[in-house]
């Protein structure tokens, strides 16, 4: 997300009933964008990451480290540069380069860098890519106190358990109404708590996050959480855990906080027109669930070791503000459509380009879209694809609406557009050019969980660049599975060790044979006739007898390109780790968590990561981002230094 709309957030009462009106206007903004933008061509492959990182607090005597609200200062000071040198631009005409930019995300204590402008299609920008990493985590670093570290780690494991909070507050807010999360904990901009009121609103009760607790040897069977405060009497909702909405076995969450708290690590890439952005945004659809795997840093949830080690789920869960009805648990009376999905998950529906190995069979899911707007965008000349995709998009609510904002002139504005587009959560995000903009069409890569060092979050986005490239390159590259399936892969991405452990549904002949190498393997199986088949994350990533694999598809696309000495290094380094991560011989940082834990001196094998281990594993991470301690195992021997 890019500035804030200022204004004054409407409650959810008010807000409700504006719903139809931001979407007939967004609409009218789409058509605008689309007439405009639709022909731009040979724009070029930009690329930027984001990063999202944690401010902790340390207390190093009583051996304690907590969230701390200092984040949302932190970032006021960061963004001072920007807001100077934007300026300074403004009054000198001057071009200013920064090095990092600085976003709010839904955490107070959360910071979101990306770099300071869009990396470009040279090879030499891949390889700057970690050193500006690096630079981010120092800038921070100046500016924090010496009792300070700035984690990177998908989730937080005392979110919500104890004494978490710098400085703490107890959990009554208004907003989460959370029997764990004090509001405290989310960022002061108005958009923020409103956001997480008016899901809660809108669903008509707190949303219910449920992740499966790991059994360990002396964790109780069933499993029932006594930190629990279900005998509360604040708010009408404090009943809802008692009643049902802690699920045994598991560790339960009761607001947007345990999932928009959590950090993540996304990519987004520039196409050079938009039927190039709607192939990539296929593509790379398909290979969410397994490069999630591969990233998984979310081992701990609310102060206890999950049976998951991805966050994706907790999130879906934290902002899933689908009614009774809409969740078909009472019939449609009031509201327009029973949706089986939170509106944070996988994607329902391809997009189709014209290289035409899409076939309509992988849009196998019933899909629900809003007909009227479906007709709106037919009758305006886009095709059917696009247009089931914006009428999905537009069967969801805008969740915050700015008083002030309503009135736009659509052909200049995307506001109203943006208010659903960006509260659609999902594994692939295809970005449409802002108006009047020399930006172009975009797809974000948003399934990777982040990483603990910079090194890992510069190989994952290098690494999904170039197969982005490939993609583009290689116009026979085929990556398609039918959509239900990919949903499949997701849930098995979450599982415990499932870059180990579990299988993915895979397209078995991913290119045509051109006397390409890599396109030759010998596919001598069984099930010639299907199309996909399950594999492991090591068959995906690596390859195997019967499938070429992503990394020689990558390897493929880097002989076609001349790369000096030093690069061809670089990338290869951060292959290398790729390919560790996927065959097991480097851990994630989910099994390095969780190893962590369970090798604890305090820990008492009954999945409870109490504040002493929370100390020592946040010191430890903090260690090992920062070069002070090696952990081969997790980044590669050689790597990270
Ligand atoms: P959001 O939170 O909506 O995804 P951000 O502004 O936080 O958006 O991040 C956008 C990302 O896109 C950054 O990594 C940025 O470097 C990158 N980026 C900016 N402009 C372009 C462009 N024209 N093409 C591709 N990527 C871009
Ligand atoms: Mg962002
Ligand atoms: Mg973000
Ligand atoms: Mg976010
Ligand atoms: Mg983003």
């Amino acid at each position: 997300m890019g500035l804030l709309s200022l204004g004054t957030p409407l409650p959810w009462d008010q807000a409700r009933d504006l719903a139809q009106e931001v979407r007939k206007h967004g609409i009218e903004q789409f058509l605008h964008i689309w007439n405009n933008m639709k022909d731009r061509k040979s724009d070029r492959l930009l690329w930027g990451d984001e990063i999202e990182y944690m401010l902790i607090s340390l207390d190093r005597q009583r051996r304690r480290a907590r969230l701390s609200q200092r984040g949302h200062e932190l970032l006021s000071l960061l963004q001072v540069e920007e807001t100077e040198s934007l300026e300074r631009a403004r009054l000198t005409g001057e071009k200013i380069e920064l090095e990092a930019l600085w976003r709010p995300e839904f955490g107070r204590y959360m910071i979101e860098g990306t770099p300071g402008h869009p990396y470009k299609a040279t090879v030499n920008d891949l390889v700057n890519v970690e050193s500006n990493m690096k630079r981010r985590r120092e800038i921070v670093s100046q500016l924090m106190g010496e009792d300070e570290i700035i984690i990177s780690v998908g989730s937080y494991p005392e979110l919500g358990s104890g004494d978490f909070l710098d400085p703490p507050h107890k959990a009554n807010g208004e907003f989460s109404r959370s029997l764990f999360l004090p509001d405290e904990v989310i960022n002061p901009h108005p958009r923020f708590r409103t956001l997480a009121g008016n899901i809660r609103e809108r669903r008509g009760s707190k949303v219910s996050i449920n992740m499966p607790i790991f059994h360990d040897r002396n964790t109780p069977r069933p499993f029932v959480d006594p930190t629990i405060p279900y005998t509360r009497d604040l708010f009408p909702g404090d009943k809802e855990a008692i009643e049902g909405a802690a699920l045994p076995d598991h560790i339960y969450m009761d607001a947007m906080g345990f999932g928009m708290g959590c950090c993540c690590l996304q990519i987004t890439l520039q196409a050079p027109n938009v039927d190039q952005a709607r192939r990539l945004y296929d593509q790379l659809a398909t290979v969410g669930a397994v490069m999630m795997s591969l990233s998984a840093s979310s081992p701990i949830f609310r102060g206890y070791l999950a049976d998951v080690d991805c966050r994706w789920n907790v999130i879906a869960a934290a902002v899933d503000d689908r009614t009774l009805e809409e969740r078909g648990k009472t019939p449609l009376a009031n509201d327009r459509f029973v949706i089986p999905k939170s509106r944070y998950g996988t994607i329902d529906t391809f997009l189709g380009s014209s290289d035409g190995h899409f076939k309509p069979e992988y849009n196998d899911l019933d899909l629900v879209y809003d007909k009227e707007i479906y007709q709106d965008l037919a009758r305006n000349g886009i095709d059917d694809l696009m247009a089931k995709h914006v009428s999905h998009l537009f069967i969801r609510d805008p969740l915050v609406i700015f008083e002030e904002l309503l009135k736009q002139d659509n052909s200049v504005s995307a506001d109203h557009f943006e208010n659903i587009q960006s509260t659609n959560w999902q594994n692939v995000r295809f970005k449409p050019p802002p108006p009047n903009s020399p930006i172009g069409w975009r797809v974000e890569f948003r399934p990777l969980e982040v990483q603990v060092t910079d090194f890992e979050n510069a190989a994952f986005s290098v690494f999904t660049v170039l197969l982005a490239r490939a993609i583009l390159a290689f116009g026979d590259l085929n990556f398609y599975i039918p959509v239900t399936q990919m949903d499949v892969n997701m849930e098995r991405a979450h599982s415990r060790d499932a870059v180990l452990r579990e299988k993915f549904f895979f397209r078995r002949k991913v290119c045509a044979d051109e006397g390409r190498s890599c396109c030759n393997s010998d596919s001598g199986s069984d099930a010639e006739d299907e199309e996909v088949a399950e594999m492991s994350a090591n068959e995906i990533i690596n390859g195997s007898s019967s499938f070429v694999g992503l990394i020689p598809i990558v390897e493929m696309y880097l002989d076609t390109i001349a790369l000096s000495e030093a690069v061809r290094h670089k990338i290869d380094s951060y292959i290398a780790f790729v390919r560790g991560r996927a065959n097991g011989s480097i851990v994630t940082a989910a099994a390095w968590i969780r190893s962590f834990v369970q090798s604890h001196p305090a820990y008492a094998f009954d999945s409870v990561v109490s504040s002493e281990i929370n100390y020592d594993l946040v010191v430890a991470l903090d260690d090992i981002a920062n070069g002070r301690r090696p952990a081969p195992e997790l980044v590669g021997q050689g790597n990270a230094m």
